[in-house]
């Protein structure tokens, strides 16, 4: 039963339903694939959607930790989404989060994971980053919207623009991934707040570690033992 339950959730999903003799192992197996995928998308615009973004988050941190990368995470918004709406409809709004969805891939490298974040809202991991390539990414990613025009209708267009905020992982600290969405997020209400349709990026040279973060790379259990 709930396997012909996954089956149909795949077929209205748009993924091809799993080849082969049915039961088999490499058809279970292809299924579950399939699954796996379907559940790590945003269904809308075939983005990550926001578990597998928070997955490669952790994983950067990881990464960053242990071998010091530059990382770069950006946190972008639409900018008066919500008339966009109610000007044209929601039809049309989605329309405008798949273009968007388009234009956001175009302006990375493969590396990078590109999510749905919220209903407007997106973000993007940037792993081996250093700081002059982000803010040109970032600043790329910017004017690509603005430029975009998205077909509503017969002949109509309509433009929107993205509000972008940035932050760098802490190098060689254990950070987590709620304060580096945090940290790239207040960037994005400072781009909101000087005007919208602006980059705002945290300053990569400084390496401000909070109080918690220190105590995520020292472990206080660590030193537990020793007192
Ligand atoms: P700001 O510049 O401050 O970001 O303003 P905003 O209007 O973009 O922000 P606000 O949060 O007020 O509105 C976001 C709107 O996004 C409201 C909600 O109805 C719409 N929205 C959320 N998810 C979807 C979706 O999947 N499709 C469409 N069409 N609209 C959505
Ligand atoms: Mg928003
Ligand atoms: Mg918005």
């Amino acid at each position: 039963m709930q396997l012909d339950q996954a089956l149909q959730l795949l077929r209205q999903s748009g993924h091809d339903l799993p080849a082969g003799e049915k039961g088999s192992e490499a058809w279970l197996q292809a299924l579950i694939d399939s699954l796996v995928d379907m559940s790590s998308r945003d269904a809308l615009t075939g983005l990550a959607n926001r578990r597998s973004f928070e997955l490669a988050l952790a994983r950067e941190i990881d990464r960053v930790a242990r071998a010091g990368e530059p990382a770069l995470l950006l946190a972008l918004d639409i900018d008066h989404f919500k008339r966009v709406n109610d000007t044209h409809g929601h039809a049309s709004g989605d329309l405008v989060l798949k273009a968007a969805a388009t234009a956001l891939l175009d302006c990375v490298r493969p590396m990078d994971l590109v999510a749905r974040v919220g209903g407007e809202e997106f973000a993007i991991v940037m792993p081996n980053c250093p700081a002059n390539f982000g803010e040109a990414v970032a600043e790329r990613v910017r004017r690509r919207i603005e430029a975009m025009p998205v077909a509503i209708g017969l002949s109509q267009q309509i433009h929107v623009s993205v509000s972008v905020g940035g932050a760098f992982a802490p190098q060689w600290v254990r950070s987590s991934p709620t304060l580096w969405i945090e940290r790239a997020d207040l960037q994005l209400y400072r781009a909101k707040a000087e005007g919208r349709n602006r980059v705002c990026l945290e300053p990569a040279a400084v390496s401000v570690v909070s109080a918690e973060e220190k105590a995520l790379l020292f472990g206080i259990s660590q030193f537990q033992d020793i007192e």
